[in-house]
């Protein structure tokens, strides 16, 4: 909304704490507030800079669901909006990546499974076709035979 969201740091310095200035943006929920603000008013997130070892865990988490899981039940990391941030969202990806593989895979087995049975449809009907045809043949007292199948069957003694 303003025009200018972030002041240079002498003006910051100069403008008395008790004006409603808005300087900077949660990272979080984008609520507007004062530059010196240690933790965003609306949500509580941290607006110093995340130590370290927090990274870490909010990195860590990203591994398949289940760190990600344990950092948001762990008591230690009940207050550390940065590190939950990170491991929910670790978390909603892993369910939307697993949802949309697991997905593909099913549908992909499914269409295995479809051709291999059109497949084995379509051999049975060609299977009694030439059964039929082959045994009229020999009734007939036809010596017919088959591509391939046929020369082998010629070979034989
Ligand atoms: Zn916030």
């Amino acid at each position: 909304m303003a025009g200018e969201s972030i002041k240079p740091v002498e003006n910051t310095a100069s403008i008395p704490s008790s004006l409603p200035e808005e300087d900077i943006h949660c990272p979080h929920c984008e609520t507007p507030m004062s530059a010196k603000t240690a933790f965003c008013p609306a949500c509580g997130w941290s607006m110093t800079p995340v130590p370290p070892l927090e990274r870490a865990v909010a990195a860590a988490g990203y591994l398949p669901l289940l760190p990600a899981a344990v950092v948001l039940l762990l008591p230690t990391y009940r207050r550390h909006l940065f590190v939950r941030f990170h491991a929910w969202q670790s978390i909603f990806l892993w369910i939307v990546f697993l949802a949309l593989t697991g997905g593909a895979l099913f549908l992909s087995n499914i269409a295995a499974a479809m051709a291999l049975l059109v497949f084995g449809i379509l051999a049975t009907l060609a299977m009694l076709f030439l059964w039929f045809v082959l045994s009229l043949k020999a009734w007939q007292g036809e010596r017919f035979g088959v591509p391939l199948l046929g020369d082998l069957a010629a070979r034989m003694k």
